[in-house]
């Protein structure tokens, strides 16, 4: 396969099937076109059509070779600003200890004591790993820092190297605050926020047992919101509490986790325009139980999937494994699985130039060593993912 110019100028040319997301270029949900072609000029897509039958264009061509393509994953779920491992707290739990949230704790202290150029070059590996694997935008969430310029600094790093950043200030009280709830959300809705706003598009919240009540995380997000930050949340992780209503309350773009949801939250999510982002990378890492993904989907809600990596619940950057995980263990068919990990993930961010390859569309897709993206869910843990292109420029 040609590598590509600087121009982000491509034509992909004689796919065996293409995924568009685009019910209106293709058949079904999928937006599927058999022995296609997509023209990328200067990043964008700007033709969709019949195999050989693309308008002239100085692109440099590409040649499938009738394999499957399809939108980059849009990874809507990450904490890639970090230092250190847990691969001893995972051993410990795979020989019976519970998940907490607790564990947070020691990465918080090496995130702490890592030097900018570490924390940005532990961004850039996971990036660059996530983009082998196919993902082409990808959310950061900062979390680990827990103090003013820790959290700044998290979201600095990270911002020149992902689409979307995430001020995660109320991820866990850190320990030096551990009597002093009130100060630490005061801090995190006040002088934290104050550094972090200019460096996140988005403000969340870590609200379960043992992080942040649903009063703790009100407060958190309105005055994110009031600082002109868009919330989202992390909810019903551990228990059905009430994050989901939260999200939906506050009309958040996204209520990522949705592991235990009561009735009610079903119905307030299936209402509302908020996003249900399923992690299963968190349940996988922690031996817990799977989100029902066939409830959410039943019901009409818009279901994203992310990767969730972090070095504590779920050290993944792989959607492919996600969409195996979710097809076998979350009653998602292999299609749903593919539209949740592209189109769903850009739902959840609110935006609609990635996840999709109509024309418009920016050009990020992938290249399978397939022919169909059913491939995904059917053959786990193959590395099927051959070229991903970015803004119409080989990624990886
Ligand atoms: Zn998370």
């Amino acid at each position: 396969m040609a590598d590509v110019t600087a121009s982000g100028t491509v034509l992909v040319d004689n796919i065996g099937e293409l995924v568009t997301n685009d019910p209106s270029t293709g058949e079904g949900p999928l937006g599927i076109v058999r022995d296609a072609a997509v023209l990328v000029v200067d990043g964008v897509v700007t033709w969709v059509g019949a195999r050989g039958a693309a308008p002239d264009a100085d692109a440099a061509v590409v040649d499938a070779g009738g394999r499957a393509v399809l939108p980059g994953f849009v990874d809507s779920h990450g904490h890639l600003a970090f230092a250190g491992d847990r691969a001893e707290e995972f051993a410990a739990r795979m020989s019976g200890q519970p998940y907490t949230a607790g564990g947070i704790a020691s990465t918080v202290r090496a995130t702490r004591a890592a030097s900018d150029a570490e924390l940005e070059a532990n961004v850039v590996r996971l990036v660059a790993e996530a983009r082998r694997q196919g993902t082409t935008t990808v959310e950061c969430k900062s979390g680990y820092g827990l103090s003013v310029a820790d959290e700044a600094r998290s979201l600095v790093v990270a911002s020149s190297h992902v689409d979307e950043t995430t001020y995660l200030g109320a991820h866990v009280v850190p320990a030096e605050y551990a009597d002093r709830r009130d100060e630490y959300v005061a801090l995190v809705a006040g002088e934290m926020l104050d550094a972090c706003a200019p460096h996140a598009g988005w403000v969340d919240v870590f609200c379960d047992r043992g992080a942040f009540d649903v009063d703790e995380a009100r407060e958190v997000l309105a005055a994110g919101i009031s600082r002109g930050l868009r919330p989202r949340i992390h909810a019903n992780q551990l228990e059905a509490g009430g994050g989901v209503r939260l999200a939906v309350e506050l009309g958040a773009a996204s209520a990522d986790h949705c592991t235990h949801l009561s009735d009610a939250d079903v119905d307030a999510l299936a209402g509302s325009g908020t996003v249900a982002t399923l992690l299963p990378g968190a349940e996988f890492s922690t031996r817990s139980p799977y989100p029902d993904a066939r409830r959410l989907l039943d019901a009409g809600i818009t279901v994203a999937l992310a990767a969730d990596c972090n070095p504590g619940s779920s050290y993944t950057t792989s959607i492919p494994f996600c969409i195996a995980v979710a097809v076998r263990e979350m009653r998602m068919t292999p299609s749903e699985a593919v539209w949740s990990a592209t189109l769903g993930g850009a739902r959840a961010l609110r935006r609609d130039d990635v996840g999709h390859l109509g024309v418009g569309a920016r050009g990020d897709l992938l290249v399978l060593d397939a022919p169909s993206h059913l491939h995904l869910a059917y053959r786990p843990g193959v590395p099927l993912v051959s070229a991903v292109y970015r803004r119409g420029l080989r990624a990886a």
